[in-house]
């Protein structure tokens, strides 16, 4: 069946449910978009012109709000609790629903073990039948729950591949393949799924290990545009923290240069009484639904973040609404191995400020990241901001129009069911490198002969990495990003044109790479295991980079 486009939300919201705030808060966040995802399909509708697209059956199962996974999260919606986690899959499920796909929701395990047709209270009854979808769409807590509650074993099992794990931070390929985790320190208690890392779908562009799936802001048009930058107060500022713990301790050096040149307003979460973390002189209007946040966002000029919560959707929402995000620079970079909300993830990502999209993707004059601790570098961001015009902006991957397209180009491109390929030769002539002295760029003119890809392999460009270096760094560094889809193309002895006594194939994360100095080269053995991420002081990376679309770093140029 065709996939035909819905600007009419009415029955996905009756899909939703009733119940828990959280649901009420994302049919509420539906709703107040639902103009706003209308013109964003019909300006893909005709962007496409009219190419056909499969209808899918899709199911999509939002564990984390389960009963069964004990949903800390719904009592906290009107709390101050994270509220990021609902933003996206309110999104995730209207982008689903409005691409026209034939979408069930699950929200508990029984509701999960009735779409897959299995008779509920069997204790651990194994899927064995035909997926009756396409493609599932769920979280870590769902995935331990169809192997908990239905014993889908999941390494090899044929559902797998159908399946799409919502993950906000990612996981890198070196903490998603079991027995590579288990026998190098990179088991963590999300598990180890042996997943192609491109089944796990990010809340930011981190790592391209992962897709990014990402979410929307509100978008506005010349007339509001205008009219938010006529009305901005330039001496008010809202500080990003909705729970009262983020104004714990050591704020109050730079929040009293914030106060002695702005009004400081907060919308901190508080039951009765003021939180007492939260200065006298703070404005607090309490915890905002998220058009009042929008309306306060308006007026503000400066949006200031304190370290916490990483990685959020506030930040970029600011930034449409026209304020400029202050954020703290990390000295050293936040991680795994340094700090306790990233300790146990299953990623080695270096978090370099609060947001690090809003600072590397965004950046001035929308975006100022310091060092809070130095005074006189925050005392004078805070007076370039005041003096500073800045328009609304949104980067178009955060518009719905960007969300829609990079779904819409993932559901009909992404196939993981497909076997796949070991060590590929690309057959004669063999590829021509070039090995240059700085930028260790290696140049490539691929085979037409080559069996087809996506992204496809006209966007491959070849690139070593400096010893150390990871190919996430290596692409960037480039203007291109690392695409692990290409990694077997390059995965053989030709590619290394390095004059190697030695080629061996190991599983490793950060092979295919080779080391001048020992004239080793060293290919993956495991197609699992390409990383984009992976890195060593000893080896240089081979690295598949691809081009990107301006504002969307998901597709390639070719990649619609
Ligand atoms: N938000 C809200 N009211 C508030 C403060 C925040 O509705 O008073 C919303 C905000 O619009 C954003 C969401 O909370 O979409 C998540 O914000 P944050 O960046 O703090 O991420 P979290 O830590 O909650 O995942």
């Amino acid at each position: 069946p065709t996939a035909a486009f819905r600007t009419d939300l009415s029955s996905l919201l009756d899909q939703v449910g009733t119940g828990k705030e959280s649901l009420s808060f994302m049919k509420r966040r539906m709703r107040r978009l639902a103009s706003q995802w209308g013109t964003a399909a019909q300006r893909l509708h005709s962007k496409l012109r009219q190419r056909w697209r499969e209808q899918k059956k899709i199911l999509v199962h939002v564990g984390f709000l389960t009963e069964e996974s004990g949903d800390v999260f719904s009592p906290k919606v009107l709390k101050g609790g994270p509220l990021g986690e609902m933003v996206q899959w309110a999104d995730i499920l209207t982008a689903l629903h409005v691409l026209g796909h034939n979408l069930k929701i699950s929200m508990s395990v029984k509701e999960l073990q009735g779409f897959l047709g299995v008779p509920p209270g069997r204790g651990s009854c194994p899927l064995t039948g035909p997926l009756p979808f396409d493609l599932i769409y769920t979280d870590y807590h769902g995935m331990q729950q169809m192997k908990q509650h239905m014993g889908l074993s999941l390494k090899r099992h044929k559902y797998v591949c159908h399946i799409r794990v919502i993950d906000t931070f990612g996981t890198e390929p070196a903490y998603n393949h079991e027995d590579y985790a288990t026998l190098h320190g990179y088991r963590t208690n999300w598990g180890y799924w042996n997943l192609n890392s491109r089944q796990y779908m990010t809340m930011f562009p981190h790592t391209p290990d992962n897709s990014f799936m990402g979410f929307v802001s509100e978008e506005l048009n010349e007339t509001e545009k205008r009219s938010i930058m006529q009305n901005k107060v330039n001496n008010m500022a809202v500080v990003y923290g909705k729970e009262a713990s983020m104004w714990k301790q050591g704020k109050e050096g730079f929040l009293q240069i914030l106060h002695r040149y702005m009004e400081v307003h907060g919308t901190v979460y508080y039951e009765t009484q003021r939180p007492p973390e939260v200065p006298a002189y703070v404005k607090n209007h309490g915890l905002l639904p998220q058009h009042e946040l929008q309306t306060l966002l308006r007026k503000a000029k400066l949006f200031i973040g304190f370290g916490f919560p990483y990685e959020g959707p506030a930040p970029l929402e600011a930034i449409a609404n026209g304020c400029i995000y202050l954020q703290p620079k990390f000295h050293p970079p936040h991680s795994s191995l340094n700090h306790e909300f990233f300790r146990g993830k299953p990623t080695s990502r270096e978090v370099s400020s609060q947001h690090p999209y809003a600072e590397q993707y965004i950046g001035r004059p929308h975006v100022m990241t310091v060092d809070y601790n130095n005074s006189q570098e925050f005392d004078a961001a805070i007076r370039e901001i005041m003096s500073t015009k800045v328009e609304p902006y949104l980067p178009y991957e955060y518009t719905c129009e960007g969300m829609l397209e990079r779904v819409h180009a993932y559901i009909q491109h992404q196939d993981f069911c497909a076997p796949e390929l070991g060590i590929s030769s690309l057959g004669s002539p063999g590829p021509q490198f070039v090995l240059l002295p700085n930028s260790s760029a290696l140049t490539w003119a691929p085979d037409a002969s080559a069996p087809s890809a996506w992204p496809p392999l006209r966007s491959l460009r070849l690139l070593a990495s400096q010893e150390g270096q990871s190919c996430v760094e290596a692409c960037q560094r480039a203007n291109l990003v690392c695409e692990p889809a290409l990694f077997r193309f390059v995965n053989n002895k030709e590619a290394l044109q390095v004059q190697c006594e030695v080629v061996e194939a190991e599983v490793n994360h950060v092979y295919p790479a080779f080391s001048v100095l020992r004239r080793e080269c060293s290919l993956q053995k495991d197609p699992l295991l390409y990383s984009c991420a992976g890195h060593s002081p000893k080896y240089h990376r081979l690295c598949p980079c691809r081009d990107y679309r301006r504002g969307q770093v998901a597709l390639c140029r070719d990649c619609l």
